[in-house]
């Protein structure tokens, strides 16, 4: 059995009143067999952790720098990350590809970075609304998942996260057999390399408009083990059902 997961991305919302959603979301979740982790910003990476210590909600970053410390202004290492108390970090979101011109090599090094601190890498991958309309989807996948995915993978150092970019905050959400054909393909592409036991421990989730309205259906896909949640993991009250729906 592979674990689930609910992942929240906070992006660039929340100052220190918003972790009373913390509160509020270990409250409406209780115990579970789940892992929950919420990614806040940066300067709250701390305070959440100390906020969910009694829960079961774990912490993890938005991105590292592949650098373990040095002249980078601005930069946090995934060391900094990880003496926060996080054990999570999402890296290769396409916002950070596409705002912050991250490519997979870029991407490969920070995964690396990560995993040296004992971060979990929350690794995204996902084809842009052009790429899907020239059916380059899978080919796309298959470029990123060689170029960012360094080969000490293991079931516990990694979760990968399909995102198509044309889904994310736009609520428009891929049909479940599009969803299935990604995920499949992921499953397949990472057995082939890292082999059947890996290959399969590896959680994989959707991310892109997930709600409470959508989330039990996108579930139903074999390789759909969870989900990177954004805008509706800002409110716990949206947050609880998605992670009820897994
Ligand atoms: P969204 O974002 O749920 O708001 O679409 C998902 C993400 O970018 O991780």
């Amino acid at each position: 059995m592979r674990r689930k997961l609910a992942a929240g991305n906070w992006k660039m919302n929340g100052t220190g009143a918003a972790l009373e959603e913390l509160d509020e979301l270990s409250r409406m979740i209780g115990t579970t067999a789940l892992q929950v982790v919420i990614c806040p910003p940066a300067p709250l990476l701390y305070r959440a952790c100390e906020a969910a210590q009694d829960s079961i909600i774990a912490i993890g970053g938005q991105d590292c720098h592949s650098a373990a410390a040095g002249a980078h202004t601005g930069d946090i290492s995934a060391a900094m990350i990880a003496d926060t108390g996080a054990q999570y970090v999402i890296l290769g979101h396409s916002e950070r590809r596409a705002d912050h011109h991250e490519s997979d090599a870029d991407i490969h090094a920070k995964v690396k970075a990560a995993w040296a601190a004992e971060l979990t890498a929350i690794l995204c991958i996902g084809e842009t609304a052009e790429q899907q309309q020239s059916g380059t989807t899978l080919e796309i996948l298959a470029t990123q998942l060689a170029g960012s995915l360094p080969d000490a993978v293991s079931a516990t150092n990694t979760v990968i996260a399909y995102e198509p970019v044309w889904a994310i905050g736009t609520g428009k959400v891929p049909s479940l057999e599009q969803i299935a054909e990604t995920h499949d393909f992921i499953r397949d592409t990472l057995i082939t390399r890292f082999g059947e036991t890996t290959g399969n421990a590896v959680p994989l989730l959707y991310g892109g408009s997930v709600k409470p309205d959508n989330a039990e259906t996108i579930f139903r896909a074999e390789n759909v083990d969870g989900a990177l949640v954004g805008g509706a993991s800002l409110k716990a009250s949206d947050f609880a059902p998605i992670i009820a729906a897994l």
